[in-house]
C-alpha cells in the first residue's frame, strides 16, 4: 500500500476503484486520522462525500477545506449524546444513529435548528456485543416511536458485519439489510422511507455492492493504511 500522503497515488488509485463501482453506489471517502493533504487529493480525484468519525477532527479539517465549498460532510463514528448538536450543526449525513435515546437526541435539536441532516440508523444483522447499533429486536421494538421524530430525515440503514466475517457472510448479512429495509418501508402504519444502504467498507464492498448497497464508506483501499 502507498504511503497515506503521496497525492499522485490517492488519485490514481481512487480513480481506479471509482471506476469499479456501479454510477448508482455513492462513494464516501473515509478520512479519520488521515492529514487534510490526502482529503485535498481525494478532492481533486473528485470525491465529494467525506465520511469521519470524531466530530471535533472532522471540524477542524472542515475549517482547513473552507475553500472546498461542495463538499458533503459524513458522522459515521459512534456519536455521543452530548455531541448531537455539533454533528448536525457539522454534517449533512449521520449514519451511526445507534439508539432510540439518539434518534430523539438528533430529533430534538434539528427541530431547534431546523436543520436536514439525513440519518441512517446503525443496524446489528446478526449479534455483535463490541459493536454498537440497534438489535433487530430492538429496532422493531422502536420503529412506531422513530416513526413520529419528524424534524429527523430518517432515510438508511447501516450495518457493518462483525469483525472477521468472511466474504461469503457478509454478502447474506447485507442482503438481509437490504431486506429489511423494504420491510421497513412497505409497513402501512408508518412513514419511513429507507432507500439509503450505507454498506461496505475496504474488505466487503463488492459483497455489500452485490447485495444492494448505495453508499460503500472506503478508507484503507484509497488511502492505504491509517495512521493511528
Ligand atoms: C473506518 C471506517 C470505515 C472504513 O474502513 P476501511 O476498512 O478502512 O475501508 C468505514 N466505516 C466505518 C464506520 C469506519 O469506522
Amino acid at each position: 500500500m502507498t504511503a497515506v500522503c503521496n497525492p499522485d497515488a490517492i488519485i490514481q488509485r481512487i480513480t481506479q476503484i471509482q471506476a469499479t463501482l456501479p454510477p448508482t453506489v455513492k462513494l464516501v471517502a473515509v478520512t479519520k486520522n488521515l492529514p487534510v493533504e490526502a482529503l485535498r487529493a481525494a478532492y481533486a480525484a473528485g470525491i465529494r462525500d467525506f465520511g469521519e468519525s470524531r466530530v471535533q477532527e472532522a471540524i477542524a479539517k472542515q475549517a482547513d477545506l473552507a475553500d472546498l465549498k461542495d463538499i458533503t460532510w459524513h458522522m459515521i463514528g459512534r456519536l455521543q449524546a452530548n455531541k448531537a448538536r455539533k454533528a448536525l450543526e457539522h454534517f449533512q449525513w449521520i449514519h451511526s444513529v445507534d439508539s432510540l435515546k439518539l434518534a430523539e437526541r438528533l430529533n430534538q435539536i434539528s427541530g431547534e435548528l431546523g436543520c436536514q441532516a439525513r440519518c441512517c440508523l446503525q443496524v446489528k444483522m446478526v449479534p455483535d456485543p463490541p459493536k454498537s447499533g440497534f438489535e433487530l429486536e430492538e429496532l422493531w421494538a422502536a420503529l412506531p416511536v422513530l416513526a413520529q421524530l419528524t424534524h429527523l430525515k430518517l432515510v438508511g440503514l447501516m450495518t457493518i458485519p462483525p469483525q472477521g466475517t468472511n466474504p461469503e457472510v457478509a454478502r447474506a448479512i447485507f442482503r438481509q439489510a437490504k431486506e429489511l429495509a423494504e420491510q421497513i418501508t412497505q409497513l402501512q402504519s408508518h412513514p419511513l422511507q429507507i432507500e439509503t444502504l450505507s454498506m461496505g467498507m475496504s474488505g466487503d464492498y463488492q459483497a455489500a455492492i452485490a447485495s444492494g448497497a448505495t453508499m460503500v464508506r472506503l478508507g484503507t483501499i484509497l488511502f492505504g493504511p491509517r495512521p493511528d
